[in-house]
């Protein structure tokens, strides 16, 4: 793994930026940082994204594509939101692009979410069409596990913050509306939080009970990363993923439970299984006991390992 440091003005019409190059093996990841960031932060947010792409490396033992590109941009703002504005563009490369509160300290970026979300888009080989709720569920899923398993907070954490995620999921403002059919009408509906969030829940099941059914051979990071061996490159729809993963997986749970989801006209109750896995309720807050029989399975999620090789 190598930080390169290249500088090198790039004139576009859009972004006058500084070019910085971060490796890993044969892989690539292009940092533009705009001239108008501070010189005295570009360490901090240099350092920031490199964090974050490691913590996302560590789900496959690699990045999903052999190059891509993250844009840094700062934008002026009287909110607390260290990164008020991101986006992630699929195409090649796939390009991130973070709108950054350039007072941000080192700590205020690595303690946020945002840029955990924004590289989990990136985990699955979706292009961005259709099924939005699978998509953002994934991305909703997924930072928690990064940010737990790159020690942002810790598992007990880890779980409230789905646990949190899912009770807000379940306000429910068209309950006559499949996933499906509310998926891409979110907006009108203000049905964010239970499209997000159904679709998170859509990923805790299937990764779970992936570990459950293998004795923990398989989980979601393994099949994600036999997925990208094979399909990195394409561009898939939501459906095509699941059919893909329960091929690859050899398991017929990816598309059942899609399709379950798919025609959900709530979020479905998630008690049971974190009864399952030793995750305790009371009044909202969790805590976790080891004696449960799938504990090791609700703690291998939050644990960081690179199985598969560099
Ligand atoms: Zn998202």
């Amino acid at each position: 793994m190598r930080f390169g440091l290249l500088l090198l003005l790039l004139f576009s019409p859009s972004l006058l930026a500084e070019r910085h190059y971060y490796e890993r093996g044969e892989q690539r990841l292009v940092i533009d940082l705009s001239e108008r960031l501070p010189d005295s932060k570009r360490d901090d947010v240099l350092g920031w994204i490199r964090d974050t792409a490691d913590a996302m490396a560590s789900v496959q033992g690699r990045w999903p594509r052999d190059e891509w590109r993250v844009k840094v941009i700062p934008y002026n703002t009287r909110g607390s939101d260290p990164v008020p504005w991101a986006q992630v563009n699929r195409g090649d490369p796939d390009v991130v692009s973070f709108y950054i509160d350039p007072r941000a300290s080192r700590e205020r970026l690595s303690n946020n979410w945002t840029a955990y979300h924004e590289f989990a888009h990136l985990l699955i080989p979706y292009r961005g069409w259709g099924d939005m709720w699978f998509s953002e569920g994934f991305a909703s899923y997924y930072q928690n596990l990064l940010q737990a398993r790159t020690g942002v907070f810790d598992e007990t954490e880890m779980w409230q913050r789905l646990h949190d995620g899912f009770i807000r999921g379940r306000t429910n403002r068209r309950p006559d509306l499949s996933l499906a059919q509310l998926s891409p009408t979110m907006r009108e509906n203000r049905s964010y939080m239970r499209v997000y969030w159904t679709g998170a829940w859509y990923w805790f099941r299937a990764d779970t009970e992936l570990r459950r059914r293998s004795n923990g051979e398989q989980s979601l990071d393994t099949a994600l990363a036999a997925l990208n061996r094979c399909c990195a490159d394409s561009a898939m729809s939501a459906r095509d993923i699941a059919i893909e993963l329960d091929r690859l997986t050899g398991q017929l749970l990816f598309v059942p439970l899609f399709d379950q989801v798919a025609a959900s006209r709530a979020l479905p109750p998630f008690e049971e299984q974190f009864a399952e896995l030793g995750i305790e309720l009371e009044n909202g807050a969790v805590s976790l006991r080891n004696t449960y029989p799938l504990a090791g399975i609700r703690e291998a999620i939050a644990r960081r390992e690179s199985p598969h090789g560099p």
